[in-house]
């Protein structure tokens, strides 16, 4: 999500002559896109600044802003924090970024951290601005409604809404035309999206009609919350050979007492069938997700159910958390705070087991034909990498005329994150 919003931001200050470099200690303007899911990922954003406040005062023109979730959540006090900051900009105030680094030009620090109505949200979906490309990001929906009790995205990033379908296709030809291969339909639970009335249509038919978009080989999305798996959309993994066999869907926890907690919406069963009925659809698919550990009150006996959890449904992939307390969320105020050692000790329990699942799912890779979407130069000499329709990267030697081709490859080597293919 913060990569195709920091590619948008990109292609928002291109107009004004800004473009991207590697080097900070070269650029004119420094923007921290940020995101404040976890505390430390918030605390990152303080140190950063820290860091860059020698260039600021070695090179006083360059400009420093904040964006994203921590710029939503702390707004007027990060300019008072941190004096040397220019910028501070909200999640729905993308828009206003060319003019408010356009007024930090001539001296002027501003903050912009008010929420949109729906109409101006509709109006002014953030595209992205980037031209080219083998695989690109879409924003198809914004915010959410869930209120999952330990979350903050709904009190940062506003309301649910869709972006209108026509939109979005328009969007998805175009790239089409520029020689794009693979989309990602983006949004924080992208498979409710159409359910709160703006969009004409539900995802499952949005899906259809990408689908049915010429030059467009592959689909993917991200995230899908497994409440709102519908039948319409596990048809559509059956049906849609374009659709790549690879699903993100968070599961959170394996308890139902801490899913319960958690008002996630789902029971441990409801998930495990949904898993069920999206692999009869399409065999191989590749599951991944999200989980946390040391959620308020998860006992012992809890926290196995989350490994049983995930022993049966093998994710391919896992990213794992340990809880994190964000204020103003329901969560935060419960009782049963899990010591910070217990939450480590948890976490590592469950990151060893994903790494053995992680590793027997590559190998039993091994042999086996996979097409891939060939999307760059690998970091060893003479190799490029493409990556499997189940989402796993496949290095392999061959050449980079290669780039934006499907080619096919036998898999002949698992490494923990990655795999290793001969060109058949
Ligand atoms: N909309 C997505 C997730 C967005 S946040 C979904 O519902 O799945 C990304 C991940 O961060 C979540 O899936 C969750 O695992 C984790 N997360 C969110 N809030 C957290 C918190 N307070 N502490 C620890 N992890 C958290
Ligand atoms: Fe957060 Fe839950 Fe919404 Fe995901 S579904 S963004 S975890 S509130």
């Amino acid at each position: 999500m913060n990569v195709s919003d920091s590619e948008k931001i990109a292609g928002l200050l291109q107009p004004l002559g800004y473009g991207l470099t590697a080097d900070p200690s070269s650029a004119d303007l420094i923007i921290l896109n940020t995101c404040s899911v976890r505390a430390k990922a918030e605390e990152k954003v303080y140190g950063h600044l820290g860091r860059y406040k020698p260039l600021k005062q070695e090179r006083p023109h360059l400009l420093l802003a904040v964006g994203g979730c921590v710029a939503q959540q702390e707004g007027e006090r990060l300019l008072r924090k941190v004096p040397f900051l220019d910028l501070v900009f909200g999640t729905h105030n993308l828009h206003l970024l060319p003019e408010m680094v356009r007024a930090a030009e001539q001296g002027e620090r501003r903050v912009e951290t008010g929420f949109m109505d729906r109409d101006e949200r509709l109006d002014l979906f953030p595209v992205d601005a980037q031209q080219g490309g083998i695989t690109r990001f879409v924003t198809v929906m914004q915010g959410c409604d869930n209120f999952c009790s330990y979350c903050i995205v709904p009190y940062v990033r506003g309301r649910e809404i869709s972006r209108r379908s026509a939109e979005i296709l328009a969007e998805i030809r175009g790239m089409a035309e520029q020689g794009v291969r693979e989309v990602t339909l983006l949004g924080q639970n992208v498979n409710s999206y159409g359910l709160k009335g703006e969009s004409d249509i539900n995802f499952a038919a949005l899906l259809r009609a990408v689908s049915a978009i010429d030059g467009i080989e592959r689909i993917r999305f991200t995230t899908s919350h497994p409440k709102d798996i519908s039948s319409a959309l596990i048809d559509c993994l059956a049906d849609l050979p374009k659709l790549c066999s690879h699903i993100h869907l968070p599961a959170q926890s394996g308890s139902d007492r801490v899913l319960t907690r958690m008002r996630r919406g789902y029971t441990r069963d409801q998930y495990l069938e949904k898993v069920a009925l999206l692999r009869a659809a399409r065999p191989g698919l590749q599951i991944t997700g999200d989980m946390i550990v040391g959620f308020p009150g998860e006992d012992d006996g809890e926290f196995r159910e989350t490994l049983a959890l995930m022993e049966e449904v093998r994710y391919a992939d896992l990213f794992s958390f340990m809880y994190s307390p964000r204020p103003g969320t329901e969560a935060a105020g419960y009782d049963g705070m899990i010591p910070r050692a217990e939450k480590q000790a948890r976490l590592a329990e469950l990151q060893a087991l994903q790494r053995t699942v992680t590793a027997e799912t590559n190998r039993s890779l091994v042999g086996t034909v996979q097409t891939l979407l060939v999307e760059g130069v690998s970091k060893k000499d003479g190799q490029v990498y493409g990556r499997t329709s189940g989402n796993r990267i496949v290095n392999f030697t061959g050449h980079r005329s290669l780039i934006g081709s499907f080619v096919e490859a036998t898999i002949s080597r698992a490494y923990q994150n990655s795999l290793l293919g001969e060109l058949r």
